[in-house]
């Protein structure tokens, strides 16, 4: 997928005036957050989970490189192949390189956001490869001319019923439904032809082990399951080389904060532990099985100060929580990862000077290191991007030249003070008679939607010596 991240505010402006995205945003409040706030209470203790599932993230990125090795070892003596690319490019062509090598012409794939990163389906199609989602949202998506997804765990939350009523009428040449059962029974039927004539199927990991050599696979929809069990004689398993976790027990304690952060739900519908291809006597499961683990920035991140982004489990509630994502949805961030985890994620992976504006495109209003399960602190990484771009003179000549004027005379208290009074008198001065400020020439793009109080009343300055002023009669008198 392509980066479209310098063209934030542009796109951030366009859906901010849909309507139609307004409404349909409305539903990630409704759906996620509530269910998420039930989901936790039910955990006993909460607190003391999400303390344990941060120190095995943190022990297993502490020793990456044993792990990814421990990992190799079992997979391969369970009969997979495991595959290292350092780029986005470097992936694409091992799979695609794979796909020709057991001569496939169509795979179907499980949702996967490392896929997205690579550009996989690009890659297949342009190898004359078909790819097919199977996920319904991302299907959906799929039929929509190739659309990006907009929410890492709900692809098609920016969509409503109408919209994919239409969309099926016209991919499928079959008359529109209008309720959900039908719209899900037709693409189940669609899909399932898929299925059973696919040649290989690519899925996502959410975690690997380490211990067995296993890949753990999560869906509400059980499609990872027909694309690994059903025909498809090849299975690529496509994710991060982060996923990966030293036990079974340490995928057992994420697993306890994964869909209850995620979807609100205990457990998802379906939980699949792969290990490796079929064996001789097992009814199902593929004749071969690779692993492409993508390193494309993720290894920059260890030993630096964004190595905490790298416990990072997917789940999406820091977006789903958060209030310029509520506003926005997934498009307008212009990458792969949207919300507070993809302004962090998209310029440590893609570089800051191409990601200009995503450190910024939050209120830092913490709420989603509040609900981040592993307690990654989003707004401290968020602060240190801005801090990054300063130094490296990326931003634009008037916040270098403001910020300069303010640091001058927030170091000498006098002109400070006295700059203070000129500001408020101005800033009173241009309410006008009815104290609102509709218009500023250093702060255009601000007051262009929106307009706040002249100030009024005393200053902090002027109240706070009035206090001290008080205090000190009051001594007095004793
Ligand atoms: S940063 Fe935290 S809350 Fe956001 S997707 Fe990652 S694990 Fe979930």
């Amino acid at each position: 997928m392509q980066v479209q991240s310098m063209h934030f505010k542009e796109r951030a402006g366009q859906k901010l005036a849909d309507a139609r995205l307004q409404k349909n945003l409305k539903k990630l409040s409704e759906k996620f957050v509530t269910a998420r706030a039930a989901a936790i209470l039910e955990l006993d203790d909460f607190e003391g989970t999400r303390n344990a599932a941060v120190e095995r993230r943190n022990r297993a990125l502490a020793n990456l490189d044993v792990w990814l090795e421990t990992f190799e070892r079992n997979a391969t003596a369970r009969g997979a192949t495991v595959l290292y690319a350092e780029t986005h490019e470097e992936a694409a062509r091992l799979i695609v390189d794979i796909a020709r090598q057991h001569g496939v012409r169509k795979v179907t794939k499980s949702k996967s956001m490392v896929s997205e990163e690579v550009g996989l389906n690009h890659a297949l199609e342009a190898a004359g490869i078909r790819p097919v989602e199977t996920d319904l949202g991302e299907y959906i998506l799929q039929i929509n001319d190739n659309e990006a997804p907009s929410h890492i765990i709900a692809p098609v939350i920016h969509k409503d019923k109408e919209e994919i009523s239409d969309l099926f009428a016209k991919a499928h040449a079959m008359p529109r439904k209008t309720e959900i059962t039908q719209l899900t029974r037709e693409a189940r039927d669609v899909l399932r032809s898929h299925f059973l004539t696919a040649d290989m199927g690519v899925t996502g990991a959410n975690f690997l082990i380490a211990e067995t050599g296993s890949a753990t696979v999560v869906t509400n929809e059980g499609n990872e399951g027909m694309c690994t069990i059903l025909p498809p004689k090849v299975h690529v398993v496509l994710t991060g080389v982060e996923k990966v976790l030293p036990t079974l027990e340490d995928v057992a304690t994420l697993m306890r904060l994964l869909p209850r952060s995620a979807t609100g739900q205990q457990i998802s519908n379906y939980f699949s532990v792969l290990t490796g291809p079929r064996r001789a006597g097992e009814l199902d499961g593929p004749e071969h099985m690779y692993y492409v683990l993508v390193d494309a920035g993720r290894t920059g991140l260890l030993g630096g100060e964004f190595q905490e982004m790298l416990r990072c489990i997917r789940c999406g509630a820091c977006m789903n929580h958060c209030p310029v994502y509520q506003k926005i949805g997934g498009h307008a961030y212009g990458w792969v990862y949207p919300g507070p985890m993809g302004s962090v994620l998209t310029p440590s992976y893609v570089g800051v000077e191409n990601a200009l504006d995503l450190p910024q495109a939050a209120t830092l209003c913490s709420q989603c290191s509040v609900v981040c399960p592993v307690k990654i602190p989003l707004p401290d990484l968020l602060r240190k991007l801005r801090e990054k771009q300063w130094e490296r003179g990326l931003r634009p000549w008037y916040e270098t030249v403001g910020v300069a004027v303010w640091a001058y005379a927030a170091k000498r208290p006098s002109l400070y003070a006295f700059g203070s009074k000129v500001a408020v008198r101005v800033l009173r001065w241009m309410g006008g008679s009815d104290r609102r400020i509709r218009s500023l020439p250093v702060g255009a793009g601000w007051t262009r939607s929106r307009d706040f109080p002249a100030p009024s009343g005393r200053t902090f300055r002027e109240m706070y010596r009035e206090r001290q002023l008080g205090a000190q009669a009051g001594s007095t008198r004793k």
